[in-house]
């Protein structure tokens, strides 16, 4: 049984459309994926109506970006996956067209920056790039910085000018992490907290916050994650015991958008699934929304 609940689509920065998501990872012999676009739920039908031909579990879901509040300002990104959530829910749809815009507005801003450095791309060579996805966001100038021979890859156009503390980065807005387990837990989803240790929230997110955070409603830690080395996972998965939190394990599979994430190179248990599943369901109950089911076409699959 493999389950990998955490891949990204061309919906947000991923190279493969929903379809051929569901289809890579029907053929890498994976029982059960999820798509989680950044604040998008716009792939959710092409990918069900492609698991269903090729008879594979699929999960719907989004990845929603959120910032710690500081005192001085602009805290650590953290990421939050909200799994089968009322997509009609309009607190959620407003939520994420405010992230979406802020994430389209900034992309001129960080054009200047960079003309300013001598490099002209432009809103065209983005737009080229995000073609298919719901706004455009810094992995897709990375890609026309790629295209126009400044970068060799994603990454280096991120460690030299995209990345935080980068000549071209630019801040976006991004509701605190509170906010939106609140909000996802009111359209009956359920929230987990994606590499809560991974590069762009470091170290930020402390013991106690993991804590506060599960007591708003937070069901699961990615704990199985390529950015968490192995003391990093030994004490996650200890804290999520602890706080009685889903362990979960995925690729964070982007197609060619991210090297070595490939679908299936971190997985999760069945018995989280079904962890994280039963607690979906309670959620969904008391939220009187009506949530997405997960597809699973065979429903003995994760009966132990
Ligand atoms: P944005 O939402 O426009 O701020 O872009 C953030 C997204 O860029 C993240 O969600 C990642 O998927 C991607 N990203 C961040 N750092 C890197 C990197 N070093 N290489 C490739 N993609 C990255
Ligand atoms: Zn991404
Ligand atoms: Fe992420
Ligand atoms: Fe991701």
């Amino acid at each position: 049984m493999r389950i990998d609940l955490h891949t990204h689509s061309s919906c947000s920065d991923g190279t493969d459309t929903p379809a051929g998501l569901v289809r890579k990872a029907a053929e890498a012999g994976l029982d059960v994926v999820a798509i989680t676009d950044h604040d998008t739920f716009a792939g959710w039908e092409e990918a069900l109506a492609e698991a269903e031909r090729r008879g594979i579990g699929l999960v719907v879901g989004a990845e929603i970006s959120s910032r710690l509040a500081t005192e001085s300002g602009a805290g650590a990104s953290v990421h939050v996956l909200a799994y089968l959530p009322d997509p009609t829910f309009p607190e959620l749809q407003h939520m994420l067209e405010r992230i979406r815009n802020g994430r389209a507005t900034r992309v001129p801003v960080i054009l200047e920056r960079l003309q300013a450095l001598g490099i002209t791309i432009s809103s065209d060579d983005v737009a080229r790039h995000a073609r298919s996805a719901t706004a455009p966001g810094r992995p897709h100038v990375a890609d026309a910085l790629v295209e126009a021979g400044y970068a060799a890859d994603r990454n280096e156009a991120f460690d030299r000018w995209l990345g935080e503390g980068g000549p071209a980065y630019v801040t976006r807005y991004a509701p605190e992490p509170g906010e939106v387990i609140r909000c996802v837990v009111a359209a009956g989803g359920a929230p987990v907290l994606a590499h809560p240790h991974g590069r762009a929230s470091r170290q930020a997110l402390t013991d106690a916050m993991l804590a506060e955070l599960a007591g708003l409603g937070l069901v699961g830690l990615e704990v199985d994650h390529l950015d968490h080395d192995e003391a990093t996972r030994r004490h996650l998965r200890e804290l999520a015991g602890e706080l009685g939190l889903a362990v979960l394990g995925s690729s964070d599979y982007h197609g060619e958008g991210k090297d070595h994430h490939d679908l299936g190179c971190c997985t999760t248990d069945p018995e989280e699934l079904v962890r994280l599943l039963d607690r979906a369901r309670a959620i969904a109950d008391a939220s009187g929304r009506r949530t997405p089911e997960p597809f699973l076409p065979d429903p003995t699959l994760l009966e132990r």
